[in-house]
């Protein structure tokens, strides 16, 4: 199995992600009412609806998993999310913000009132509570919970020190200034040991949820951050 593509698709706000490799896999859907732009995407990286295996939400926040009610229309494969998000998907509500500092605690205020409409919520065909090997859905890697950002979140590890890691590391500014933790944090504790798994599995490149990717080296110090 060769190595895979990683096709970054920034859909204004958040990212969606294509793991291209002998299947492909999409990561997160990005806001509602943004499905057509990943399909746009597939067309035009040559990807057909057939060669998509699975759909990964990293964590249970609106702008992760806005599209996937409508994507779900024309892709109609199996959903993963871990286990401990899965219910706010299901319920189409945002998993517990936790802000870390005034700005993001003013950000949560406005998008208080801001709640998929109860039809968008989807049932994960594949609530986990571990790792998920991808190679049954052709592509050499695998997903792990990286919790912290929310306690149900996961990123999706390839071989080669390259992972997708929804909202674990974000810019300062979120689509840029300096690698950060996300101004959301359920759990400090959780967080350190995620970065220290996304160090022990030697992540070289972070493709984050917002923005584009992120050297792990830029990171400083990468296990040691202050939360
Ligand atoms: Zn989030």
């Amino acid at each position: 199995m060769t190595e895979a593509r990683i096709i970054r698709i920034p859909l204004r706000f958040a990212n969606s992600y294509l793991v291209a490799g002998e299947k492909t896999i999409i990561v997160d859907t990005g806001d509602p009412g943004f499905s057509r732009g990943i399909l746009r995407a597939m067309q035009k990286n040559d990807i057909k609806k057939s060669d998509i295996s699975l759909i990964f939400i990293t964590h249970g926040h609106i702008d992760h998993y806005g599209s996937l009610f409508e994507l779900k229309k024309s892709i109609d494969v199996p959903v993963a999310i871990q286990r401990l998000d899965a219910p706010y998907l299901n319920q189409g509500v945002q998993a517990p913000l936790y802000p870390v500092n005034p700005v993001a605690g003013a950000v949560k205020l406005v998008g208080k009132n801001l709640k998929v409409k109860k039809r968008y919520g989807i049932k994960a065909d594949i609530a986990f509570n571990n790792r998920v090997e991808l190679e049954k859905y052709g592509i050499k890697g695998l997903i792990l919970p990286t919790p912290g950002h929310t306690l149900g979140s996961a990123s999706l590890f390839l071989p080669d020190g390259r992972a997708i890691t929804g909202d674990l590391i974000v810019r300062k500014h979120l689509f840029r200034g300096k690698p950060c933790p996300a101004p959301f944090m359920h759990d400090r504790s959780r967080f350190n040991k995620s970065m220290n798994l996304l160090k022990g599995r030697g992540v070289k490149v972070i493709y984050p949820g917002h923005g584009g990717p992120i050297n792990a080296g830029d990171i400083k110090p990468f296990i040691r951050i202050k939360v």
